[in-house]
């Protein structure tokens, strides 16, 4: 039996904002992360207006706009859709999909996946914690249904099937869990799911992909330059310097940018050395209700520690935004920190 829920997901979107602490949360969802300079330069201008100013990256390589208040959602979702980043109010919480950020092959891949996916009424249903990624470097990263180039992932692990049309394998995929999940969030929780769907799909005749994550590191990446987002936050300044750049968000709280820009004075995380590269933070007081701690303000008192393993602040022991993998974990335990490596 699938898992049983008697809650729907309660992931937010442009306009089904959540209720923070610190006012209304919005998420705006940018599959395989590309952004031209005019739509970028709509998110920056809308959180500037409507929200706090600040713009979250997250780990799906989403935009998150804070402290919206009431009713605001509305001219944010007529923004958002003006600029073409809300395509589909039927389908805006399952346009779930990552992408290898260095290759614009997986972008052309991406935008085929998002347009069929809006175009097919059954996947709407899909819950918002379903996750989509394309390409090597994303394929570690927990994703339902993957690709790496024509090689089909499940669950996380290469299946051997090499799809002669790998989008619509994938939309086959996705359709066979929308039709089986009942209230299940993810394709691992339904028992036996991923062998129908290989048996619907073909025979599995390839060698298996070993399955890794790969994120750049912040600095040069050839004709392009990776720029980090300090505790996955910019501030109105950061983000007013960078609406200069049509972007491509990763799924590491980083952003690519074209060329070599002058980024000095900004506080951004531009080369490997930085004490911010590693260091990741939950939202924590004042923004969430839960938060025992201003983990953002105690992890900056922090920063200049060495390191040499991700660090990762919680304001509570649900560690929202942890990195998987190895990680060294600071958890506010109320009137302190419970430190675990
Ligand atoms: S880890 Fe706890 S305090 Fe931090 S954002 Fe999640 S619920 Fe809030």
């Amino acid at each position: 039996m699938p898992t049983e829920r008697t809650h729907a997901d309660a992931c937010p979107g442009a306009i089904d904002v959540h209720p923070a602490a610190d006012g209304g949360l919005a998420r705006i969802r940018i599959p395989g992360g590309s952004l031209t300079k005019v739509q970028f330069r709509a998110v920056v201008t809308a959180s500037a207006d409507l929200g706090d100013g600040q713009l979250e990256l997250t780990s799906r390589a989403n935009f998150q706009i804070r402290g919206l208040a009431d009713g605001a959602q509305f001219e944010l979702g007529d923004r958002m859709a003006a600029a073409g980043l809300l395509p589909s109010l039927t389908h805006e919480r399952v346009r779930n999909i990552i992408a290898a950020p260095l290759s614009d092959d997986t972008q052309t891949v991406v935008d085929e996946l998002d347009a069929v996916l809006c175009a097919t009424p059954e996947l709407a249903d899909l819950p918002g914690r379903f996750l989509v990624t394309v390409g090597a470097p994303v394929a570690g990263l927990g994703g339902d249904i993957g690709l790496i180039g024509d090689a089909l992932l499940l669950a996380g692990q290469d299946t051997g099937l090499r799809p002669a049309n790998p989008v619509a394998a994938v939309i086959e995929a996705a359709r066979i869990f929308a039709a089986e999940r009942g209230s299940a969030w993810r394709l691992a929780e339904v028992p036996e799911v991923v062998t129908r769907i290989i048996a619907a799909l073909g025979t599995p005749t390839a060698e298996r992909i070993t399955v890794s994550t790969s994120p750049p590191l912040p600095g040069p990446a050839g004709d392009r330059f990776v720029v980090g987002a300090p505790l996955g936050r910019l501030d109105a300044r950061q983000a007013a310097a960078l609406a200069d750049f049509p972007v491509r968000l990763t799924p590491w709280r980083s952003l690519v940018v074209p060329g070599a820009p002058d980024l000095t004075g900004l506080g951004l995380i531009t080369d490997p050395d930085s004490p911010w590269h590693g260091v990741t933070a939950c939202t924590g007081r004042p923004g969430c209700a839960k938060s025992l701690a201003d983990v953002r303000a105690d992890a900056r008192n922090w920063l200049g520690t060495p390191h040499t393993r991700p660090v990762h602040w919680s304001g509570c022991a649900r560690r929202c935004g942890r990195p998987s993998g190895d990680v060294i974990e600071f958890v506010a335990t109320g009137d302190d920190y419970e430190e675990t490596s």
